[in-house]
């Protein structure tokens, strides 16, 4: 059984029509088109976006060039921007329940996850306030008596962020502070179905001070819009976030014009659990794991590879577990896990349980579609006798289905979690110091927690090994990744002639 929280109809909430952010103005699509987005949770219509096209794209790449080259962003000084970044803090702050609000009735979200993720934003925009004004590159005064070396960071120019529908907030605020702080201008393109809170972040930059043409949102489908941010030779770099997929494509439509890319991509995350663990605290990290944002999400934790000897009894553990997560409306602060982003999304979700169950997996709880009235829901599902060959252990499910692999010896724990494509995240749980450093320095994958999962910082790193991306987001390296680096040689008293000597 699982305990289900049935969505109240929205009642009189008003379908809310956005336009999109180019040079400074608010805009329509050149030919007038619109999206519209029905929200997961409730099954009806709740915002209405442009559909831009191409054309569009093109304008507001030239407004983020044209801002660039000869607007006051770069120009000012870090401790200005700095102020501006602190200020849209501010705002987001102020209208965190807002935001918070829109992302939840667009993604599914649960409402109170959802305000919890605004207030890690703010964070993140405050840290790259911070970092804006230790931006500074090198000298080197030992070249000898003829030379002065000055190593400089510049701005790399304009950027194309490309975001996805899981975080709508939260990732913009990953990479769009730091490209600002970095002196950078920009094009964002936010997922249409979620393209509502980006919109306002948008509002919010304009009443914080940000030039126009700085910022510049543009909403629409990614073919169509976001194809041309990632081809056209005006676009210096290019921060992705979404599948693996769309990544790779993204990263050959840069070659063509050698453009910097930042990828953060896909993930099948093992959490590592040996018999010495502290089990209590671990059933309730993997429980998080699995199902936190309804397991869309690039870091879930959806494959659990657990000791032979207490496999039995973690899978009984976290199936007890499970069956008290609350599922249904995102807008019930009870919520736990709330709706599937689409109807096609939920039919892919199922076709990956029906064909491990086909394959040999025993469905330990959940495992179906719930009806819960309106909007679309799936039960949190553990799948034990998972072979590590097997899709479902393999491959991005993106919703709350936990696969429960065994072994029996560090090697082996070690050999499965590296045997995939993916490298983004990690867990391992230990009370014995050396197997946690162990899994620790050999697992391959741009996070490892141990004795926790999914905790993370504005401070810390965060991306992914091989297949999971290029690049890292956050930490104190996040607004140098959007700079290029420059030499100035300098020559002190005369110079020895090549040709001849002087
Ligand atoms: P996508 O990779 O398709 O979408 C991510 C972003 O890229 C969206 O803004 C999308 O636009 C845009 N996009 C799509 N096609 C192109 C293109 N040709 N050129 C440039 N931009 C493009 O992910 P989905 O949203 O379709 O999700 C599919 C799967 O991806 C999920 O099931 C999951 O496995 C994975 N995923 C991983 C995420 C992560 O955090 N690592 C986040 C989201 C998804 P639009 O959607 O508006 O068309």
């Amino acid at each position: 059984m699982t305990v289900l929280v049935r969505p109240k109809a929205l009642g009189d909430h008003k379908v809310r029509t956005f336009q999109m952010l180019i040079d400074g103005k608010w805009v329509d699509s050149a030919d007038g088109r619109t999206i519209e987005r029905v929200s997961p949770g409730h099954g009806v219509v709740v915002s209405r976006y442009q559909a831009a096209a191409s054309v569009d794209a093109e304008r507001a790449i030239a407004a983020a060039r044209r801002a660039f080259d000869d607007g006051p962003w770069p120009r000012m000084t870090a401790s200005e921007r700095s102020l501006i970044l602190l200020k849209a803090a501010d705002l987001i702050a102020a209208r965190a329940d807002e935001l918070a609000f829109l992302d939840a009735i667009e993604s599914g979200k649960p409402i109170s996850q959802a305000k919890g993720e605004l207030g890690g934003a703010a964070d993140i925009w405050r840290y790259a306030a911070a970092l804006a004004r230790d931006l500074h590159g090198e000298s080197y005064n030992t070249l000898g008596d003829g030379t002065l070396g000055v190593v400089l960071r510049e701005a790399i120019g304009v950027v194309s962020i490309i975001t996805p529908w899981n975080f709508p907030f939260l990732i913009v605020s990953q990479k769009l502070p730091f490209a600002l702080a970095a002196g950078c201008t920009t094009v964002v393109k936010p997922s249409e179905l979620t393209s509502a809170s980006t919109l306002v972040l948008g509002e919010i930059l304009e009443a914080a001070g940000v030039p126009a043409g700085v910022v510049n949102i543009i909403t629409g489908t990614g073919p169509e819009v976001g194809a041309p941010m990632t081809t056209h030779p005006d676009v210096d770099m290019i921060s992705f976030t979404g599948s693996t997929g769309v990544g790779r494509l993204t990263m050959a439509n840069a070659a063509q014009t050698l453009k910097k890319v930042s990828l953060e991509l896909g993930g099948k995350n093992p959490q590592i659990v040996f018999p010495d663990a502290n089990i209590d605290e671990f059933i309730d990290a993997a429980v998080f794991g699995a199902y936190f944002n309804a397991g869309e999400c690039c870091n879930a934790g959806s494959r659990l590879i657990v000791h032979r000897d207490i496999a039995e009894e973690v899978t009984a553990r976290i199936a007890a577990l499970s069956a008290k997560v609350k599922v249904g409306d995102p807008l019930d602060p009870e919520t736990q896990v709330g709706a599937i982003i689409t109807p096609q999304h939920l039919e892919k979700i199922a076709g990956y349980v029906s064909a491990a169950s086909k394959d040999g997996a025993a469905v330990a709880h959940g495992g179906e579609a719930l009806d819960l009235g309106m909007g679309q829901f799936m039960a949190p599902t553990i799948l034990s006798s998972v072979r590590p060959d097997m899709a479902v252990a393999r491959e991005e499910v993106f919703g709350p289905v936990l696969s429960v692999l065994t072994f029996e010896t560090t090697d082996e724990a070690i050999r499965i979690a590296n045997s995939i494509d993916y490298g983004l995240s990690a867990g391992v749980w230990s009370r014995d110091f050396d197997t946690c450093l162990t899994i620790g320095r050999r697992v391959r994958a741009g996070t490892v927690w141990m004795n926790t999962f999914m905790d993370g910082a504005s401070e810390l790193p965060f991306g992914g090994y091989r297949q999971s991306g290029l690049g890292r987001e956050l930490g104190r390296h996040a607004v140098e990744d959007y700079t290029e680096t420059k030499t100035l040689n300098m020559h002190i008293g005369a110079r020895t002639g090549w040709w001849m000597p002087r």
